[in-house]
């Protein structure tokens, strides 16, 4: 050991929501933690949502800054989702996961191994257990969510998106999208601050879609409700893979343990993360303070069946048309509150999702779209 190097039961790579989370959980359970990150202090960047019932106990409830107790989809109708749907407020989600008493090194990691850290300036931090939470790799070809997002203020939109509604997945034919390029739906909630996000998104296509043509449909959308930019609105963006795999079995006995969204709790389908991580903390401390194996704990056969069966999920999705997305959406929401949650968040139903997605496949008209849904025709339609 050089001087200035640390010793500590776990170390956390990477100070996003999930490391956060990860490193605040562990002190609270009295380990010795460490985290590194060249910015530990810099604030959170997206918007983040989640249902409120993946939430984990032990936050407090004032990390939700907006609540929808019934947010609504549209396919070729119009459906209510009776479960309450969250926006985080992200100060106070970081008051929440406090790190005080961790050893904080404001540096990038240089090297991280199973059991050592090594950081920018040459020092190392020696633990028991590393975890990696540098969040995710670019996206190059991978299926990607892409979104461009557009803040407006409730005010102006209310007519279009009221108080206290949002609107999940928007598969109105109101974007203006060439009927041969691929889908985008509207995803549209009120964020807490007296503003509305608007966002066109787009999950599943390889490489995604340019912020260019996003923004392009989401001022088309915007158009058909009467609603002019004035062009004091703020503007976000999103471009990332969906298909960041779990660790392997085995692999973690000589590699750090990957976490959070670098660490397949990306969900394939929906783009989110950050509940399911939080949600899944305490597992991994769990895991270590009984002496543990925590990738085993974390991915049980059932939620590494989960994962496999979302990942077709997501190939499926990525290789419609739009019609052929509002249709097979058409039929999935027609499932039961378990079978929809199987999907959209559980993270190791598997049963419930086998049989959601053999009942959305089975129940998607016209009958031939069904060969695209599993792959057996058009299975690199929009393949970059
Ligand atoms: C516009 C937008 C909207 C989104 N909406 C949602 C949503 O509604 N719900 C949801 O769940 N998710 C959403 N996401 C995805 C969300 O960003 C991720 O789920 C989440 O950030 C993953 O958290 P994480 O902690 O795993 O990784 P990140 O948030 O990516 O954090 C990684 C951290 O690692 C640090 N780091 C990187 N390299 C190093 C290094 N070498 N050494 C040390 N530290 C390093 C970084 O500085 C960063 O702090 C959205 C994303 C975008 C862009």
């Amino acid at each position: 050991m050089s001087t200035g190097d640390v010793e500590v039961d776990v170390c956390v790579v990477g100070l996003g929501p999930t490391g956060r989370g990860l490193a605040a959980r562990c002190l609270a359970r009295g380990l010795s933690v460490a985290a590194v990150d060249p910015h530990p202090d810099r604030p959170w960047v997206p918007t983040y949502s989640c249902w409120v019932d993946e939430l984990p106990d032990w936050l407090p409830p004032s990390v939700i800054a907006s609540r929808v107790a019934a947010p609504t989809v549209w396919t070729t109708i119009e459906h209510r989702i009776e479960r309450p749907y969250a926006v985080m407020s992200k100060t106070e989600l970081w008051k929440a996961l406090p790190t005080a008493g961790a050893r904080v090194v404001a540096q990038k990691a240089a090297q991280v191994g199973a059991h050592r850290v090594e950081v920018a300036d040459g020092t190392a931090i020696t633990a028991a257990v590393v975890f990696d939470c540098r969040g995710l790799p670019p996206v190059g070809t991978r299926p990607a969510a892409s979104a461009h997002g557009i803040f407006i203020a409730a005010e102006r939109v209310a007519d279009y998106v009221a108080p206290d509604e949002a609107l999940l997945l928007d598969w109105r034919n109101e974007n203006d999208a060439a009927p041969d390029a691929p889908p985008s739906f509207l995803y549209s909630v009120p964020i807490g601050d007296g503003t509305v996000i608007f966002e066109e998104t787009t999950l599943g296509i390889p490489g995604g879609l340019t912020q260019r043509e996003l923004r392009r449909r989401l001022i088309a959308r915007l158009r058909t409700h009467g609603i002019e930019l004035d062009g004091s609105e703020h503007s976000e963006s999103c471009h990332y893979p969906l298909d960041q795999p779990p660790p392997r079995r085995h692999g973690h006995k000589r590699e750090p343990i990957p976490f959070g969204s670098r660490g397949g709790m990306m969900h394939p389908c929906t783009g989110y993360s950050v509940a399911d991580s939080l949600a899944l903390a305490d597992t991994a401390v769990e895991a270590i303070v009984a002496g543990e194996d925590a990738v085993k704990q974390l991915w049980t056969p059932s939620a590494r069946a989960v994962y496999w069966m979302r990942m077709r999920g997501l190939t499926g999705m990525g290789r419609l048309t739009t019609e052929q997305t509002v249709a097979m959406f058409d039929s999935f929401f027609t499932a039961s509150p378990r079978g929809q949650r199987a999907l959209l968040s559980a993270h190791d139903d598997a049963v419930a999702l086998g049989a959601v997605l053999f009942n959305t496949v089975a129940h998607t008209w016209p009958f031939r779209w069904r060969f695209d849904l599993v792959g057996w025709t058009n299975r690199k339609r929009w393949a970059v």
